[in-house]
């Protein structure tokens, strides 16, 4: 099987950082018997034929058959044996990415799922299904928010099933509400110009851009430092002047005290620190450990910035990104009715689901 073009697509689509950041995202190709994708914790970027795992097609057929247990836990678990067992590649040590079983289900070639921070103003957005329907009609399919892995996957297989049933085809774009897009199609020239016509129709709605400034604040600098020096964390100061218009009261500040995309709790954490001031700032922070089993990673101050803080500083510039892409998307969401965070029910799955911690630990 020659991968060289999947991964150049991996490799073309990863660089762009306003398609997706770290870990994110995943890619793959098809024959008629294997299904050949990135693996767990490879970056789309850098992604070479070594982060490609090979499977059998119709061992992930027949999981979509079985039954599993209704406990999230013991399902999910199960589910990683079958998939894993549906592994055909010589090295055993990679895992395959957590959506292998639906880029299985389109029935074209190359499938490219990613998190384009336009695409997702639109998914993480109050209208974004009505907003998705006016655009593109019946060229995409909408998911609603759903658990990812299993549930996902099954949801889809009867979505597209449905899909087929009424217009005699597969269904080529997938919009997921809070998390990203899937397209599919026999050649990757294809799924350049169906990515293409989406964004366009999306630029074309935008009422609000997004601004990218950023102002060096020194005062901002020397609060990280004390942050850092008191928490024995690395803690960095987010300098875009976007997010620091959030910050002016606890109204203003509201829409980023949810998460909206899985990525965002992966790196970020599922909910920020908001503090009105910095008095008894320590005492604080260790409260919300004790509340949330964590320390903060992202500190929303009240009037002053927001600060990221990590266990060291690649772990904070990661999370800095993964912040920033939360301010642009929900700058994006207001053309679309405004923000629409993450149900808690989804936030807690995400939270202790175990194909998620594999993936961070890795990047
Ligand atoms: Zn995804």
């Amino acid at each position: 099987m020659k991968l060289d073009e999947l991964i150049k697509m991996s490799n073309d689509y990863g660089a762009n950082s306003n398609y997706v950041l770290a870990g994110g995202g995943n890619t793959s190709v098809k024959s008629e018997s294997k299904l050949y994708v990135k693996c767990s914790g490879a970056q789309l970027a850098t992604m070479t034929s070594d982060e490609i795992v090979e499977m059998d097609r119709q061992k992930l057929n027949q999981i979509l058959q079985k039954q599993y247990s209704t406990d999230d836990i013991v399902r999910e678990r199960e589910y990683l044996v079958d998939i894993m067992s549906a592994i055909t590649d010589s090295n055993k040590k990679k895992r395959p990415s957590v959506e292998a079983l639906l880029h299985n289900l389109f029935s074209y070639r190359y499938v490219l799922h990613i998190h384009p921070t336009l695409i997702n103003g639109l998914t993480c957005s109050k209208d974004g299904k009505e907003a998705a329907k006016r655009l593109f009609g019946k060229d995409v399919l909408w998911i609603p928010s759903c658990k990812p892995g299993y549930i996902l996957a099954q949801y889809c297989y009867e979505q597209m099933s449905e899909f087929k049933k009424k217009y005699g085809y597969t269904v080529k774009i997938m919009l997921l509400q809070n998390h990203g897009i899937f397209i599919s199609a026999d050649t990757v020239e294809e799924i350049n110009d169906l990515f293409k016509n989406i964004e366009a129709a999306l630029k074309k709605e935008v009422k609000k851009e997004p601004r990218e400034e950023e102002i060096k604040d020194e005062k901002k600098e020397k609060t990280a430092e004390f942050l850092t020096g008191i928490m024995e964390r690395k803690v960095i100061p987010v300098y875009m002047k976007e997010a620091g218009e959030y910050m002016k009261n606890t109204e203003t500040v509201q829409p980023l005290l949810s998460p909206y995309t899985p990525d965002y709790i992966v790196y970020c954490g599922p909910y920020p620190l908001y503090l009105e001031d910095m008095n008894d700032v320590k005492e604080t922070m260790r409260n919300f450990e004790r509340e949330n089993g964590m320390l903060p990673k992202i500190i929303l101050v009240e009037g002053d910035g927001v600060y990221i803080m990590e266990n060291n500083l690649d772990k904070a510039v990661r999370a800095k990104m993964l912040f920033e892409d939360a301010v642009k998307i929900v700058v994006y969401a207001e053309s679309f009715g405004g923000a629409k965070p993450m149900s808690e029910e989804l936030i807690q799955f995400i939270v202790h689901w175990e194909a998620e911690s594999y993936r961070s630990s890795k990047i």
